[in-house]
């Protein structure tokens, strides 16, 4: 196991409701470490640059409505295999298949308002964490 750094994003929907402070709480009780963290507006063209992978997906419009709709929280969480640790702190995309104590069975409100995002492999993850973060910014 090597130590991992991975990009995260607490979505609109739970800044909204000023739950920013409790899913930081499940990451760090995980053991990963938050060692870059700020609050951006995103545009609707920065979110459909951030998602463009998803570019041809039926949900790409509304997921970069959603993306740019209120502030969000893009942070660089570090730990032992972080990126895949995040993904099981944060649970499945949709709700209603997350496990129980995740943050998304906890706080999302859909599949599309799902409270985080997480990188999935560490490519992603190298390239999110740059188009957020200087290397002066990342302290371990
Ligand atoms: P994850 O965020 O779990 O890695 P995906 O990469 O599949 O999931 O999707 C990216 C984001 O797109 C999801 O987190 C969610 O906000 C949105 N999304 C995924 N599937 C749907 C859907 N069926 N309808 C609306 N939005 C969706």
């Amino acid at each position: 196991m090597a130590t991992e750094r991975t990009l995260s994003i607490i979505k609109p929907d739970a800044t909204k409701r000023n739950l920013t402070g409790k899913i930081n709480a499940k990451f760090e009780e995980a053991g990963l470490r938050i060692v870059a963290q700020k609050r951006i507006r995103l545009t609707k063209e920065q979110s459909g640059e951030f998602y463009a992978v998803h570019k041809e997906r039926p949900f790409y419009d509304e997921l970069c409505d959603f993306m740019a709709s209120g502030p969000v929280v893009v942070q660089v969480l570090e730990g032992e295999s972080a990126i895949a640790k995040n993904r099981e702190v944060m649970g499945a995309t949709n709700p209603a298949d997350a496990a129980p104590g995740t943050v998304r069975a906890e706080f999302a409100e859909s599949v599309g308002e799902n409270s985080v995002h997480g990188s999935d492999a560490a490519d992603t993850a190298a390239a999110e964490i740059a188009y957020f973060f200087s290397g002066l910014e990342l302290v371990g």
